[in-house]
């Protein structure tokens, strides 16, 4: 299958192509060229299939024609080594666990993904010394350092803001050493991803170097992430639930909630789609006007949404031919403050013992809001409240149990590198060494 950009003036790539590359030479987005329904036995019989099952059904309709049966089901069942359950919050309101992968958090199954599948075309080409490059607000850096540890032929440079992810994120990327380096920048999330968005334009640095991405701008990290949204309705229809199901997707790159919106486009029985914002409400605003205006980041307590500029809102408007009433009809949006957020995780625990994550809290409250007669909600419960200790202990006012792999990683030294937001200074960096 070819991918095109969302900008329309680059080649077609192929799916090699596309996942070395990560962002088109017109600086668009990969879009697949078809996204193929599946057909209705799948759906009619998918509560008897396992999670790996489903997962290599739908990997089959993207990646199938590009890489062999045997290949694509070795990549999808050892990237899924972990289960993502349902798990019910109240009577109407389900949370999916997104988080029982090494790292936590859901980038797991995207991070893992794409280490596979470009280690394999690595390997089938050749090649050597593939730098990927990541810009992380917490999460992704842990995901894809993690995905790649060891994997021969590529190195990872981790860009994250200084100062400003939790502890524990920052362990989990910073202690790995091996084929892993990370960068700690004086800046911004944004700042990182506009570095690594100019190395990537920058013609002297890839005469030199080999450059890839591995933030969800890069498809064989984004399409995976669609493969829980079919299991979890595989997971609500065995509970004769699954009839009107609205998915609640705590967003900030939108590349999560986009990957729903394709599992939507090849049939999967989703209602409606509400994408939850932190006070960086880009997209909602965006929603409720029709223009879109990117702006700089504030810190919030869900610090993995804090997001100013949306990569994947290019996706969007392409899959919906940039029509703001198709959007509209198909996504709504909620915005909360860090009040509103620390609100929702002490009543939530106060009242079913649930403990939710300050991203999941955007999810869930927006669903209690929101959720019509006769709908089932479903939020993706993005990444483990312990990953974000001090901020919930504190609004609990309880102690937060550390599942040991977390604690694995707090035992380890931090080693990185601080560089300022100076795309030169970047520059000679990755040319020096
Ligand atoms: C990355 C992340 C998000 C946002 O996901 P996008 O795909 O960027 O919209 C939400 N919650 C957590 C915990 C994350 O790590």
């Amino acid at each position: 299958m070819k991918y095109y950009s969302t900008n329309q003036h680059a080649p077609h790539a192929s799916l090699q192509e596309a996942v070395v590359k990560g962002l088109a030479s017109d600086k668009g987005l990969f879009m697949p060229e078809r996204i193929k329904p599946l057909p209705k036995e799948f759906y009619d019989t998918i509560e008897n299939l396992s999670f790996q099952e489903i997962a290599y059904t739908v990997a089959d309709a993207f990646f199938g024609e590009d890489v062999p049966a045997d290949v694509l089901k070795e990549i999808v069942y050892d990237t899924l080594s972990f289960d993502t359950p349902l798990v019910k919050v109240t009577d109407s309101i389900y949370s999916l666990e997104l988080f029982h992968g090494p790292t936590l958090a859901f980038k797991d199954v995207g991070g893992r993904f794409m280490a596979r599948l470009l280690g394999y075309f690595i390997r089938k080409q050749g090649q050597k010394n593939v730098n990927v490059l990541v810009a992380t607000s917490g999460d992704t850096g842990s995901a894809v350092a993690n995905g790649f540890l060891g994997v021969e032929g590529i190195h990872v440079y981790v860009l994250y803001p200084k100062g400003k992810v939790s502890e524990i994120q920052e362990k989990q990327f910073t202690t790995l050493g091996r084929n892993i380096t990370s960068l700690e920048i004086d800046g911004t999330f944004d700042d990182c991803q506009a570095l690594v968005k100019a190395a990537f334009m920058d013609e002297e640095l890839n005469e030199h170097l080999l450059l890839t991405s591995a933030n969800s701008i890069n498809v064989a990290r984004f399409l995976p992430q669609a493969f829980y949204y079919f299991y979890a309705y595989a997971q609500l229809k065995k509970m004769s639930k699954a009839d009107q199901m609205v998915i609640c997707v705590p967003s900030g790159n939108f590349g999560n909630i986009t990957a729903g919106l394709f599992g939507k486009r090849m049939g999967l029985p989703v209602t409606r789609f509400i994408a939850a914002n932190n006070r960086n409400d880009i997209f909602y605003q965006y929603l409720q006007t029709g223009q879109y205006n990117p702006r700089p980041s504030v810190v919030t307590i869900a610090n993995a949404m804090d997001v100013g500029d949306p990569s994947n809102f290019a996706r969007v408007l392409d899959l919906y031919g940039n029509s703001h009433e198709a959007i509209t009809a198909e996504i709504s949006g909620v915005t909360y403050t860090d009040d509103q957020i620390r609100e929702t995780v002490k009543k939530v625990y106060q009242e079913t013992g649930y403990l939710l994550d300050p991203h999941g809290a955007c999810g869930y409250r927006a669903l209690e809001e929101g959720l019509k007669l006769g709908e089932t909600g479903v939020f993706l419960e993005t990444a483990h409240p312990a990953k974000f200790l001090e901020t919930v202990e504190n609004i609990i006012e309880d102690k937060v149990e550390i599942p040991d792999k977390l604690q694995e990683f707090m035992k380890g030294e931090k080693q990185s590198l601080s560089l300022s937001k100076d795309f030169e200074a970047f520059k000679r960096y990755l040319l020096s060494v």
